[in-house]
């Protein structure tokens, strides 16, 4: 699975940018070393000039060649220790003037020697893929883990359990043109801690994914459609090309008689483009079609696959 290109262009341009951070303050460091004490400079001189001196031994070979050798890297241990005492008499650490990188195992580079991308970057991506889905700070207080079946009645169980495990599912086995769903039930009942969890998921595995309440969906439509400057970027695009939309709360925004055609252009445009949308809703079925119309309850009825939340409001019971 390839990451996000946008995501993956911030992360890799803020590693460049943290590691030539890392290696001016190594080099002021060093600048401010050398101007209090001229012997490290001459140190740092003949050490940087090592790997010339060992080409240059290697390039004659002969017999001799590993005694060479040894002998370049034992002067280079002296060099370095002198170095590391005159340090230490200007109260100054051993590793003063290294580069000191975030990451010790990729050198802020984002991959291992082998290639393999660092388990830092992988972490970075999935930070930044949080940030750019909107979901901000919901997406560490909610996962599957916490989702506690405990809070529901006993005869809602059974059914909470299911949309627990078929979501969880769903989310380990996401791909690029997954089925799109529609939960449907009352508030309260852990619609959007398990839309949360889901993009959690669907994030760290490199997808792209974005998750936005019905009404800044439609706001930002209507944005666009009445915007001042027509050059400015559009709002909306971020919609249409994600490869997870998660439309939450459907029947909450603003009713206009622009807005059933802007979420069945929404909902029909990522179709057509192979994309996966998750809607939820404390709508029925037929106030949804009375909302919207025949076409868009056709397309989330009829495509959709449904998933039911009923019971008692639990948001009354435990004050969430
Ligand atoms: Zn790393």
């Amino acid at each position: 699975m390839g990451y996000d290109s946008g995501n993956f262009q911030r992360v890799k341009d803020a590693y460049t940018a943290k590691r030539k951070q890392a290696e001016q303050v190594a080099e002021e460091r060093k600048m401010q070393v050398h101007a209090l004490s001229p012997a490290i400079a001459e140190i740092d001189r003949r050490l940087s000039g090592t790997g010339l001196l060992l080409f240059r031994i290697a390039s004659q070979g002969g017999e001799d060649l590993p005694k060479k050798i040894e002998e370049a890297r034992k002067e280079n241990q002296a060099l370095l220790e002198e170095k590391h005492a005159l340090l230490a008499a200007l109260g100054l650490p051993a590793d003063y003037t290294e580069i000191h990188y975030e990451c010790t195992l990729c050198s802020d580079t984002g991959y291992l020697p082998s290639t393999k991308m660092c388990e830092c970057m992988k972490r970075a991506l999935s930070v930044e893929g949080f940030r750019a889905s909107g979901l901000g700070s919901l997406v560490e207080r909610q996962s599957f883990d916490n989702f506690s079946l405990d809070r529901f009645e006993e005869e809602e169980r059974p059914l909470m359990k299911h949309n627990l495990d078929f979501l969880r599912k769903y989310a380990n086995t996401f791909r690029t043109g997954a089925k799109s769903l529609i939960l449907i039930g009352g508030t309260g009942l852990g619609k959007t801690h398990l839309s949360t969890s889901l993009a959690r998921v669907v994030i760290e595995r490199g997808y792209s994914v974005i998750y936005d309440t019905a009404h800044n969906i439609v706001f930002d439509f209507n944005y666009d459609q009445f915007k001042s400057k027509p050059e400015e970027e559009l709002r909306s695009e971020k919609y249409l090309d994600c490869d997870l939309l998660l439309l939450d709360d459907l029947g909450t925004e603003v009713q206009t008689k622009h807005t059933a055609s802007y979420l069945y252009n929404l909902i029909n445009t990522r179709m057509n483009r192979g994309k996966t949308t998750v809607v939820s809703t404390n709508l029925t079925p037929n106030e949804v079609l009375e909302r919207y119309g025949d076409r868009l309850s056709s397309r989330l009825f009829g495509e959709y696959e449904i998933l039911l939340f009923r019971g008692k409001d639990i948001r009354l019971k435990n004050n969430i």
